[in-house]
């Protein structure tokens, strides 16, 4: 399994979005880019395949993902009956990592991926310590009896009160439990991303 060395506020730097790889302290001034807002200087506009590559690069960071595991899902999403962008889209969401991020059970994706790696989860009863794992509508996630006192979980769950809570997930923050009650609709999608650069980016 390939690891992800790479500093990751230089990403955010590079495409000049904030892509809250961090955790909390993306909400501070210490994010770089905050510091960075005054005397940005603006180029001329990127060439068409530059940004195909910047967006597809925006969505594989923003889910903490390495290019294989990204493409993957890539391959997944062009083979289903519904729009590819969109699919992926889904299928990022559906993932354990981001699933157990959204309930506020981790205040990153890569904390969450570490999180799940050490075993702290249930998936309708039974342990489970893959991050990719696509949820499905009605699955059940809670944190193990053991893991409920753990400090990084108590403060993520503390901090996620700052992020909204997706309408197609439910939590019950004094149980530590959660249910993926449908899959996302498009709208409730990230909107920023423009996803048909990204299907170009593959199609070429
Ligand atoms: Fe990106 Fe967060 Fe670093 Fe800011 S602090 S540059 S949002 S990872």
């Amino acid at each position: 399994m390939g690891r992800d060395m790479e500093n990751r506020c230089k990403r955010c730097c590079r495409l000049k979005t904030k892509l809250f790889l961090k955790g909390e302290r993306c909400y501070t001034s210490k994010c770089p880019l905050e510091k960075r807002k005054k005397g940005r200087i603006v180029r001329g506009r990127p060439s068409q395949y530059k940004q195909q590559l910047e967006e597809k690069q925006k969505l594989k960071w923003m889910y903490g993902l390495l290019e294989r595991q990204f493409k993957r899902h890539y391959w997944i999403a062009e083979k289903s009956p519904n729009i590819t962008g969109e699919e992926l889209l889904r299928i990022l969401e559906r993932r354990l990592d981001n699933v157990i991020y959204r309930l506020g059970f981790a205040s990153s994706h890569l904390q969450a991926r570490q999180l799940i790696n050490h075993g702290h989860f249930l998936v309708n009863g039974h342990k489970l310590d893959v991050s990719s794992y696509l949820l499905k509508e009605g699955d059940v996630i809670e944190v193990r009896k053991k893991s409920k006192k753990l400090s990084l979980i108590k403060q993520a769950l503390n901090f996620s009160q700052k992020r909204a809570l997706p309408e197609w997930l439910e939590v019950d923050r004094e149980s530590l439990k959660g249910v993926v009650r449908r899959f996302p609709e498009r709208e409730e999608l990230d909107q920023t991303i423009n996803l048909p650069l990204i299907v170009e980016y593959y199609s070429r």
